[in-house]
């Protein structure tokens, strides 16, 4: 089996946590290098956005990342739907040079959407879609956070046209259905996973030390600085805690010279009187971050809308508690009162509530530790790869009989 992946505006490979290289970018890489691992053959196409990248780069066992020209290599965000055209033009004449040929194309977001219909048609195979977030659902989530206005019209024509749509957790097959129309029997529902050789616990006290930590609790939160990731909550509420003098909010992730975000919690931290409470600590490595979630007593994602939360599996598996919004598909992961708490609210106050409960009680968090732990254990990678496999076989062997039926 021969696969072409789309992912027409991220890199996989790019460096996580700053700009749009988060969660899609480690989902898509650890199945590209999963299902090679497996023997399924992989092409991700992504568009070239630095010159100095090779053209191939070998992704792992049976994966490979090309990159495509496809306008400037440091074009904005907002003008990469211009170069979808050429996008699509140099991955076929590539393909056509190579003479290799692919049993299906799997699409991520919706800036990829069209190129996967486009060479779908092209090479008469199924096409598959992830769209990771939809732009209907993250106005619901957080009005003002306005997208381009064709996301949404795009995002319906790719629900209609795709043979199936593979989503991370059952809600966003109801908003497809309800929002956009997608007929429930082509939604496929693949939770994420996470890397379980990577991410298990640390010993503490060298991961302390390490991060150079003193005695203080820890309060993580890791992600891109999004304004949807609610990032401001877990200071307005580490502010509101009877012990604040004594708690370290560590904030992973964002490009902090140029994220506005990144501004913008730098003086509310300092309007509330929590500069020195507060570690910015930017972008950091995918590899580095199991030390991280192993010195915290506690990972927050307050996030406003979360399709899947990487993040708070990821701290899971490294056997740390999780106090999130019940937003998305967190609630699938977190276990509220079992694997740390879920707050419905988004406001300070309740969150504050359940980081104090759990911060004073450290029995109650090596409990939740512990089972955040063992409920990480059934979703590692490996099984994740292998109902994709499942998936796109069924669906090439179901083309193949309609082919044959004609
Ligand atoms: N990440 C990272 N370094 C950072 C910040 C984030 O490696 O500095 C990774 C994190 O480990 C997780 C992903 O980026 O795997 C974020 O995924 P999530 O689903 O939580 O958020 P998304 O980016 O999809 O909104």
């Amino acid at each position: 089996m021969r696969i072409a992946v789309i992912c027409y505006h991220s890199c996989p490979m790019a460096r996580l946590g700053e700009r749009d290289a988060g969660g899609m970018s480690v989902y898509i890489r650890s199945l590209a290098q999963g299902l090679g691992r497996q023997g399924v053959q992989v092409d991700v196409f992504s568009r070239r956005h630095d010159s100095i990248d090779p053209f191939i780069v070998e992704m792992g066992e049976g994966s490979r990342l090309i990159h495509v020209e496809a306008g400037p290599p440091e074009a904005l965000k907002t003008d990469l739907p211009e170069y979808i055209p050429t996008f699509i033009e140099n991955v076929k004449s590539f393909v056509a040079e190579e003479g290799t040929e692919y049993d299906l194309v799997h699409s991520h977001y919706w800036l990829s959407g069209p190129v996967g219909i486009a060479l779908a048609e092209e090479w008469d195979k199924p096409h598959v879609a992830t769209f990771h977030t939809l732009a209907e659902v993250k106005r619901q989530a957080r009005s003002g956070m306005e997208d381009p206005i064709e996301r949404s019209e795009i995002e319906r024509l790719v629900a209609a046209e795709t043979d199936a749509i593979v989503v991370s957790d059952a809600h966003e097959r109801d908003f497809l259905a309800r929002l956009y129309d997608a007929s429930p029997e082509k939604v496929a529902v693949v939770p994420g996973g996470v890397d379980i050789d990577l991410f298990h616990p640390r010993n503490k006290e060298e991961a302390r030390r390490r991060l150079g930590l003193n005695g203080d609790k820890v309060i993580l939160c890791v992600g891109r600085l999004d304004p949807l990731k609610g990032v401001d909550l877990t200071l307005a509420s580490a502010a509101l805690l009877e012990d604040r003098n004594h708690v370290t909010v560590i904030l992973v992730g964002g490009d902090l010279e140029n994220d506005p975000e990144a501004k913008r919690l730098v003086d509310l931290a300092d309007a509330l009187g929590m500069t020195d409470r507060v570690r910015f600590e930017g972008a950091v490595p995918h590899e580095d971050l199991p030390w991280y979630y192993s010195a915290a007593d506690l990972l927050m994602v307050p996030s406003y809308y979360e399709s899947f939360g990487l993040v708070a599996l990821e701290a899971m598996a490294c056997g740390t508690p999780v106090v999130a919004a019940r937003v998305g598909g967190l609630p699938s992961l977190v276990k509220d009162g079992e694997t740390g708490y879920l707050v419905p609210w988004h406001c300070p106050e309740p969150f504050a509530e359940r980081l104090e409960v759990l911060l004073a009680h450290d029995d109650l968090r090596n409990t939740m530790g512990k089972a955040a732990y063992h409920r990480a254990q059934g979703m590692a990678w490996e099984s994740v790869v292998e109902r994709f496999a499942t998936l796109y076989e069924d669906l090439i062997s179901r083309e193949v009989e309609t082919k044959e039926a004609v």
